[in-house]
């Protein structure tokens, strides 16, 4: 059974956002520990792959034995048709480069359509491409982040010398 078929959960998916956010506000202000409120904000991983070595992550230092995959855009389309009627927002990465999922861009369009909040955190490779930032743009994403680790290049992080290429920009 699914989470929207769950008939705990009929009642709430008829109701707004906004019902939602107050019944998740109260929860949190009487300290319940239960709540028939739903997920306002969800954490999606478009891949675990990524391009730099980071010593801090443990996809980049290698630690992370999960099978290296990429979430297909069906599988992402079929997960907002559930949740949209109460989450707002999502965040779409995790431990990976979510760029490398050739889908992003079609993701962050699907979740705009459904009038969801999109953030993205980055390491920039992906804006070697000029054409990728006007394709970002028409997407319709909310929040970027670029994440970096510092001003000087670091030879464990960076592959090819990334870092003072985009230090350029
Ligand atoms: S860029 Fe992000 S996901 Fe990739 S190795 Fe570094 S911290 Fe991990």
């Amino acid at each position: 059974m699914s989470l929207t078929e769950n008939p705990v959960h009929q009642d709430i998916l008829q109701q707004s956002r906004g019902d939602n956010n107050r019944l998740l506000q109260r929860a949190y202000e009487t300290r319940e520990l239960v709540t028939n409120a739903m997920p306002s904000h969800i954490w999606i991983e478009p891949t675990n792959r990524c391009n730099a070595r980071c010593p801090l992550c443990p996809t980049g230092n290698g630690e992370s034995v999960r099978p290296k995959s990429m979430l297909p855009l069906d599988t992402f389309k079929s997960i907002v048709d559930e949740v949209y009627p109460y989450t707002e927002s999502m965040n779409l990465w995790n431990i990976g480069e979510p760029f490398l999922n050739q889908e992003l861009f079609g993701m962050i369009a699907y979740a705009s359509q459904h009038k969801m909040a999109t953030r993205v955190s980055t390491n920039g490779f992906v804006f070697y491409d000029q054409s990728n930032i006007e394709r970002l743009v028409d997407s319709g994403l909310t929040d970027l982040v670029v994440s970096l680790d510092g001003t000087t290049a670091d030879k464990k992080r960076i592959k090819n010398g990334w870092f003072r290429l985009e230090i350029g920009w």
